[in-house]
């Protein structure tokens, strides 16, 4: 039977273990931002130590971006972002997300779809959508189809707290479970992904870009290249060696700071990014910018470019656009 939360709750540690080593302060961009440790998961684990309910919890677990970056500097190998996703399953969808749980549950209606036509399916993110010319730019180098169902209300159940039903989460995964590869835009559907479907080939948009040969000949040495956070956190072992690998061979540098963690470039939560909040300061970019001699900067996700332009003053690129006609792979 599948479980959305329980796998890594077994897995993993909790707040009760938390030590208050502090940190996870020191890569947390709400942190950065508010100063404020009650927000922060020492804050959160703290506070949960000493009898706080989930409802007393309620802020805290809203503010978190779900960048995933406190995760593996965490000594104690606490399930940070498992807790925070139970907490607001157990809070429920704010107020504010009422319409969107309208399209939360229209997906949950949709007919049994099709199997996928090809082997090999990419699973855009919300915001790719609105760029169709780097889309079908990504699907045209990566030889891959788009899937008739994104997982895209999956997604913002997960991340806001509304109810995900046993049946619609089946009827997502069962056409997956028999392809060749899966390339997965979204880093919080990815997370889970690679835990409900253990077996199957599934690879982060950034990481199935950044292996293209036409991709990786238009990086220069003087990108800043902005790894999205949360598809990075999701196989950080296997992907820090990746990246490693990429500014050896290009020698651009990378959002990427202290044990090589991929640092948030902006620092939005879900309110925020989907406009029903008001945007945070830029504290946090001009952080990642700080110290920088750069030319260009090259993104994972279309999410962080707005922002980026905005701060730098640099041009703003997607991965895929740094492609040249070549359609090798490496
Ligand atoms: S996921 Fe990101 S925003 Fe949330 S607590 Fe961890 S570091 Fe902070
Ligand atoms: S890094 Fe882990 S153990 Fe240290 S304060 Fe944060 S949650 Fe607690």
């Amino acid at each position: 039977m599948l479980s959305l939360f329980k796998k890594t709750h077994a897995a993993r540690k909790t707040y009760s273990d938390c030590s208050g080593c502090s940190l996870c302060l020191l890569v947390c961009p709400v942190w950065r931002q508010r100063r404020d440790v009650s927000l922060t998961p020492h804050g959160h684990a703290k506070a949960m130590q000493h009898g706080l309910s989930a409802a007393d919890a309620a802020a805290s677990a809203g503010h978190c971006t779900l960048c995933m970056a406190c995760e593996p500097v965490c000594p104690e190998n606490i399930d940070i972002i498992g807790m925070i996703l139970e907490l607001r399953r157990q809070l429920g969808a704010p107020t504010w997300l009422h319409d969107l749980q309208a399209g939360i549950n229209k997906g949950a209606a949709r007919p049994v779809t099709s199997a996928p036509s090809s082997s090999n399916i990419l699973l855009p993110d919300q915001t790719l959508y609105a760029y169709p010319d780097t889309l079908a730019r990504i699907t045209s180098l990566l030889e891959i189809s788009l899937s008739d169902d994104d997982g895209s209300d999956i997604s913002l159940a997960l991340e806001s707290g509304a109810a995900i039903s046993k049946q619609r989460l089946e009827r997502f995964l069962a056409p997956l479970g028999q392809l060749k590869k899966i390339i997965v835009a979204d880093g919080l559907l990815l997370r889970h992904m690679k835990q409900w479907l253990p077996n199957a080939n599934i690879i982060g948009l950034g990481e199935a870009l950044s292996g293209h040969a036409g991709v990786r000949r238009g990086l220069r040495a003087t990108d800043l290249y902005v790894i999205e956070p949360r598809a990075y956190h999701s196989n950080y072992q296997h992907l820090v060696k990746h990246y490693d690998r990429l500014r050896a061979a290009h020698g651009c540098t990378f959002n990427l700071d202290l044990q090589r963690i991929a640092i948030p470039a902006t620092a939005h939560n879900l309110p925020q990014r989907l406009g029903l909040a008001a945007s945070s300061d830029d504290g946090q970019t001009h952080w990642v910018l700080h110290g920088r001699s750069i030319t260009r900067i090259v993104v994972e996700s279309m999410e962080e470019r707005a922002v980026l332009e905005k701060v730098s003053g640099f041009p703003v690129v997607h991965l895929a656009d740094l492609a040249d006609d070549g359609r090798d792979t490496c």
